[in-house]
């Protein structure tokens, strides 16, 4: 059943989605004390949603809340595991309009950071060809309090079993980093965005800094200028090639904001000092690894204000493309250093467990 706020059209708030003054209100209206909002909270940022968990607040209130505020939006469904730790988990959403579709979430511990790659919708209308999520069209928006939940969801798995690597260093329990980059494109649900942006920010929320979350998109330049207009955030762009012609096939969106809008766009975006904006750059063998990719990423690439992340293509069933070979990136990649563009080449995670970039697609979507 859909939870509705006293029988009415009106969908109840996600737990995940409210500030502690938004809580205090909820408790005020159920004549219950205001100190308990930041407690629940609390609760709530450590990813412990379940109100079993919350042992200081009396089971009355609980038992009352749960008829008011959506605790845990979103339910497990499955947990998959990478060798090389990387986590990729299958969730169903639990309330609002959406309620019992899918969206994958991804945890990708590294060195000294653990990081969560956050769904914003449910597929994704754009249909890059070669992404596997575009193939699963699109579904819906997800809420705000999906976006953090998914966060939380993580955090509370790692709460429960830290991620098992022999290396040491490897921070293996802590989420340190959001990325939207799962399934979506973040700027076509700017409110879904902003929203959860805000919880994650919140110094009262998951009080996440600035400067450890990636917002990615394809390139919707009014988005993006509101997006530099309202946060720090970083910012990744799915560029994929650098001239309108093969831009146009690759990324669609282009059709719509070709490249001199989106430079523009770019040369405008706030950036403080020791910032950039990385250029995503997904290498397909043939397509976008020729010479003539090098000279045009040379005439688009600001080398002051951006750097580009090539990234190997993982394969999915049915898909028309071929990935560069990691011998042809690495020289992809110095000759664009020995064209003064900052280039690196990004080692891909969890492929043995379909969560590496442009792998995302929740089977089995309920209708
Ligand atoms: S690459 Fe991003 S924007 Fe393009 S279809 Fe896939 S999820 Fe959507």
């Amino acid at each position: 059943m859909r939870a509705m706020r006293n029988g009415s059209q009106q969908e109840l708030p996600q737990l995940s989605s409210l500030t502690v003054a938004e809580l205090k209100t909820e408790m005020e209206s159920l004549k219950e004390p205001g100190y308990r909002a930041k407690q629940i909270i609390d609760w709530r940022n450590k990813g412990m949603l379940n109100p079993d968990d919350m042992k200081n607040i009396p089971i009355a209130l609980r038992v009352k809340l749960a008829i008011a505020i959506v605790f845990e939006p979103l339910q497990l469904v499955q947990r998959q595991c990478s060798k090389d730790g990387t986590r990729k988990y299958l969730f169903k959403l639990t309330s609002g309009k959406q309620q019992g579709k899918m969206v994958e979430t991804v945890f990708i511990p590294e060195e000294k950071r653990g990081t969560v790659c956050v769904s914003s919708q449910i597929g994704c209308v754009l249909d890059c060809p070669f992404c596997y999520t575009g193939t699963q069209g699109f579904d819906g928006n997800l809420t705000s309090g999906e976006i953090v939940a998914q966060v939380l969801a993580v955090k509370y798995d790692l709460l429960k079993e830290p991620v098992n690597e022999s290396n040491a260093e490897i921070l293996h329990s802590h989420v340190t980093h959001i990325v939207y980059m799962g399934m979506g494109e973040p700027m076509a649900n700017e409110t879904g965005l902003h929203e959860s942006l805000n919880i994650l920010l919140d110094a009262d929320g998951l009080k996440l800094s600035q400067r450890r979350i990636t917002v990615s998109t394809s390139g919707l330049v009014p988005q993006i200028n509101r997006l530099g207009e309202t946060s720090a955030v970083n910012l990744a762009i799915s560029l994929h090639a650098a001239s309108d012609a093969l831009r146009d096939v690759l990324v669609p969106i282009n059709r719509k904001y070709p490249l001199e809008q989106l430079r523009q766009c770019l040369d405008a975006y706030p950036l403080s000092a020791q910032r950039h904006i990385t250029l995503e750059y997904v290498m397909l063998e043939g397509v976008n690894d020729r010479p003539e990719d090098i000279e045009s990423l040379n005439k688009f690439v600001n080398r002051r204000r951006e750097r580009i992340n090539l990234i190997s293509f993982n394969a999915y069933p049915g898909n028309p493309y071929e990935g560069s070979s990691k011998e042809h990136m690495n020289k992809f990649a110095k000759q664009l250093i020995s064209k003064g563009i900052r280039a690196t080449v990004r080692r891909s995670r969890g492929q043995d467990i379909m969560a590496a970039c442009g792998q995302l697609k929740a089977e089995g979507i309920a209708a």
